[in-house]
């Protein structure tokens, strides 16, 4: 398929542009992420400019527009800054799950909250033994007169201890193996027994938390139950295709912006008497960034398209995953190369954006996974 960015498109792309070069400043960014922080300040400015859950509809405080959009937000903020662009487009992650699946009430109590800047949100699907194994998972929910009793630990959990609701996936249907049986629940953050424990270090995204949680005896309503009971790793499949969608857009402005530092360099840095970007290795290298960049653009481009006219298709979504994935590890890796020593430096960021590059290529899946997925609807469709 082909389609044109809109003229209303272009402009949330200019918007996001604008907040970024305004909001996000460099030394900010390098103190904070040192710190293992996010500036909530400039959260709740983009909050205050629709910025987050911006495809959510209008009365949760949405903008009722798509993933398209999104994806465009996702894309400029990462461009100019990874780190500050990662934190704040996860600010409502695994907010989907609610938006898709949950019942009115459940998005009235929880979407508005996270479109305005007010709580986080998380998803806390990942135990140390199941891994990428959602069917192996063992934490359990137990169903006493009008609620959930929720007991078992999660791991490396995005927004851990600072989100305001989880989306937990549980073993809810006694004596189910597999994928059977499992559903989603939601849990607030400050539910009794619900502990967030091992603040994680890591290598990149390092502006969003990652803890381990404990829930010890947590209650919560039956209400809380997110879609189908027993359909929950279902729906985790598909919150997955909308998830790694915008997880390829920030990677794709990471591989951006990264690039865009390198031919920056490369255009003013004289050696042997000539401009950086005149010798031949020079230009092959941006010409194999500048092509990684632009097939990883089309494909995350039209499964954001696809997916907001209903035509969602898991193994394309994987291939734009990948790809854009992949840019943005092999351009920022790359770009840290044409910049010889100081690339290496932190000043420079790009040590930073190749940090952040690296955590997307795992975070919901990796290239096995993707691959497997791709191959997979392949065959299935192709006959
Ligand atoms: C930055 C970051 C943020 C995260 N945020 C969250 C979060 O918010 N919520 C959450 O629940 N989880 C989160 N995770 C966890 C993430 O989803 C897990 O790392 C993932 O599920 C894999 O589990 P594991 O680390 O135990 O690896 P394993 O499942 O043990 O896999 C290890 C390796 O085995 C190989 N492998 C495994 N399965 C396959 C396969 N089918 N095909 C080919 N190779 C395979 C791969 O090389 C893989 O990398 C996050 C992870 C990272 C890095």
């Amino acid at each position: 398929m082909s389609f044109k960015i809109s003229k209303p498109q272009k402009e949330i792309q200019k918007a996001a542009r604008d907040f970024a070069k305004g909001e996000f400043d460099k030394d900010l960014a390098f103190d904070m992420e040192r710190a293992q922080k996010f500036p909530e300040d400039v959260r709740n400015k983009a909050a205050g400019l629709g910025f987050i859950g911006i495809h959510y509809p209008e009365e949760y405080y949405g903008a009722g527009l798509g993933i398209l959009e999104n994806v465009l937000l996702a894309e400029e903020f990462c461009k100019k800054d990874s780190s500050m662009g990662i934190g704040l487009m996860l600010s409502g992650f695994a907010a989907e799950c609610i938006l898709r699946f949950g019942t009115d009430s459940l998005k009235d109590r929880f979407l508005s909250g996270i479109a305005s800047g007010e709580m986080l949100s998380g998803e806390a699907f990942t135990e140390s033994v199941s891994g990428y194994d959602t069917g192996d998972i063992k934490t359990w929910a137990q169903k006493k007169e009008d609620a959930w009793i929720i007991n078992g630990q999660k791991t490396l959990v995005t927004n851990g201890g600072k989100a305001g609701v989880y989306c937990v996936l549980c073993r809810t249907d006694p004596g189910s193996i597999g994928a059977d049986g499992i559903s989603m629940i939601l849990a607030e953050g400050n539910s009794e027994g619900l502990l967030s424990v091992n603040p994680r270090d890591k290598l990149g995204m390092r502006m969003v938390s990652t803890s381990d949680l404990v829930f010890n005896n947590v209650k919560v309503p039956c209400s809380n139950l997110v879609g189908k009971q027993g359909k929950g790793v279902l729906q985790a499949l598909a919150f997955y295709d909308e998830a790694r969608i915008l997880l390829s857009a920030m990677a794709l402005g990471t591989a951006r912006g990264a690039f865009l530092r390198a031919l920056d360099y490369v255009r003013q840095r004289e050696l042997f008497g000539k401009k950086l970007a005149g010798f031949q290795v020079t230009r092959h290298k941006l010409a194999d960034m500048a092509m990684g960049i632009n097939i990883a653009e089309h494909l995350v481009y039209e499964v954001a398209a696809d997916f907001d006219s209903g035509r969602s298709d898991s193994g394309r979504i994987a291939m734009a995953g990948l790809s854009a994935c992949q840019a943005a590890i092999d351009v920022s890796s790359e770009a840290i190369q044409l910049l010889g020593g100081y690339g290496y430096m932190a000043e420079y960021e790009l040590e930073r954006f190749y940090r952040d590059a690296k955590s997307m290529g795992i975070f919901l899946g990796n290239t096995g996974m993707m691959k497997d997925i791709i191959a997979k609807n392949i065959i299935e469709k192709i006959k």
